[in-house]
C-alpha cells in the first residue's frame, strides 16, 4: 500500500511517499523542509509563524512528490492529527482532507507520538512487544509497545521534555536555537565529570521524568561567576540526561521483563545517548534500536507508518477529523519496589 503523508505539527514541514506493508516499508520520497532559520531570531518556535509557513510551504512541497511519483498510484494520505501546535496541525489537516477527497483517497490520521515509535519500522522490524523511548522537544516517555497501535503510557516528563531542556540550557548559555545540536557538539570537547549536576527522579520509584530542575542548576551556575568551561558544562549537562534516561529505561525493561528497547525522537538523534544506550543494551542482553538521525527528527515517512498501522486497526478517518493539541494515552502503573 503506497502512504503520501503530511506532518506539520511543529516547527517541520514534511511530505513522504511510503510503500507499507505489514513488515517492510520503503521510503520513495521523504522531504523535509525545516523552519529553524525562521525562528532562530526568537529563539523559539513561534506558532502563528509556524502554521503561516506550513500553508506556503506544503503545496509545493506535495508537488515535488507528484512530479516523480503520480497521485493515481496512491492508496491513502496519512496526516499527523496531534499532538502539536493547534495552528500547524489544522493547515496539514485540512490539506490532506482536500487531497484525500480529489484524488478519491482514504484518510488516515497519524499520532505524532507513536509515529516517533514506529519511525523504527522504516528500517528494521523490533518484535512485539517492545519499550519506546521517545525523547523529543515536546515529550519525553516511556511506552510498553504492545502492537503498532497500542502504546501504553508508563512514565513521562513532570515539567520540561528533553529537548526542550537542551533548548533552555543553550539559550541560557547564549548557544542559539535550537540546542540539542550545538550542545552535543561542544560536549564532545568537553568533560562529562568535571560539573556536578543533579539526576533528578533517579530517586523516586516510579518512570517518571524531570528535567526543569537541571536548568535551573545550569541557570544557578551561570549567575553564580563560577568560572567554566562551556564546553565543560554542556557534556556534563548532557550526561545528566543521558544517565536518567538510560537507568530509568532499564529499570522499565527490568520490570517488564522486556527484551528489546526503541529509542525515538530529536534527542535520539544525539551520539553520547546512542552510546550510553548500546553500553546498557550489552550489560542487560537487550536489543537496543534507532531510528537513524534524519527519521528521529521530525519527518513525514514515520507518519506514513503510524497512519497505515492505524488504517490498518481501525479504517479511514472521516473526512471530519479533528486535531488534538495533547495525546491522552492509557497509563500502565507498575510498581517499581
Ligand atoms: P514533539 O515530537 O515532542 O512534538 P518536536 O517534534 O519539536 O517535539 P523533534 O523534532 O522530534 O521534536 O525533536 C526536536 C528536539 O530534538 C529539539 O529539542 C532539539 O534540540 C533536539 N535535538 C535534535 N538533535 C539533537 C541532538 N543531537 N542532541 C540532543 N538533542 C537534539
Ligand atoms: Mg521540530
Ligand atoms: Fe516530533
Amino acid at each position: 500500500m503506497r502512504v503520501l503523508a503530511i506532518e506539520s505539527s511543529c516547527d517541520e514541514t514534511a511530505v513522504a511517499l511510503v510503500s507499507c506493508g505489514p513488515e517492510d516499508f520503503r521510503v520513495e520520497a521523504s522531504l523535509v523542509s525545516s523552519q529553524v532559520e525562521l525562528h532562530r531570531p526568537f529563539g523559539g518556535v513561534v506558532p502563528e509563524v509556524a502554521s503561516r509557513r506550513h500553508l506556503e510551504v506544503l503545496y509545493p512541497l506535495t508537488e515535488e512528490v507528484f512530479r516523480r511519483h503520480r497521485p493515481e498510484e496512491l492508496d491513502l494520505v496519512a496526516v499527523t492529527a496531534g499532538p502539536g501546535l493547534p495552528g500547524s496541525l489544522v493547515v496539514g489537516v485540512s490539506f490532506a482532507k482536500a487531497l484525500a477527497y480529489a484524488l478519491g483517497k482514504p484518510l488516515a490520521a497519524a499520532d505524532h507520538v507513536k509515529a516517533h515509535t514506529l519511525a523504527i519500522f522504516l528500517e528494521e522490524t523490533p518484535d512485539f512487544p517492545f519499550l519506546s523511548l521517545v525523547v523529543s522537544g515536546g515529550h519525553t516517555a516511556l511506552f510498553l509497545v504492545k502492537s503498532p497501535t497500542e502504546h501504553l503510557l508508563l512514565g513521562h516528563t513532570r515539567d520540561d521534555a528533553a529537548g526542550e531542556a537542551f533548548d533552555k540550557v543553550a539559550r541560557l548559555l547564549g548557544l542559539g536555537y535550537p540546542g540539542g545540536p550545538v550542545i552535543s557538539r561542544l560536549a564532545e570537547r568537553g568533560d562529562p565529570r568535571k560539573i556536578a549536576l543533579p539526576r533528578p527522579m533517579l530517586e523516586s520509584p516510579d518512570l517518571d521524568f524531570s528535567f526543569s530542575g537541571l536548568k535551573t542548576a545550569v541557570l544557578n551556575l551561570v549567575r553564580s561567576g563560577r568560572s567554566f568551561e562551556t564546553a565543560d558544562l554542556c557534556a556534563s549537562f548532557e550526561e545528566a540526561v543521558c544517565e536518567v534516561l538510560v537507568e530509568k529505561a532499564r529499570r522499565a525493561l527490568k520490570a517488564l521483563g522486556l527484551s528489546t528497547l526503541v529509542v525515538s525522537g530529536g534527542v535520539a538523534a544525539n551520539r553520547r545517548l546512542r552510546q550510553k544506550f548500546l553500553e546498557m543494551g550489552k550489560e542487560e542482553g537487550v536489543r537496543v534500536l534507532f531510528p537513524s538521525p534524519e527519521y528521529c527528527t521530525d519527518n513525514a515517512a514515520m507518519v506514513a507508518v503510524a497512519g497505515y498501522f492505524a488504517y490498518q486497526d481501525s479504517g479511514p478517518a472521516g473526512l471530519d477529523l479533528d486535531i488534538h493539541a495533547r495525546s491522552l494515552f492509557p497509563r500502565l502503573e507498575l510498581s517499581l519496589t
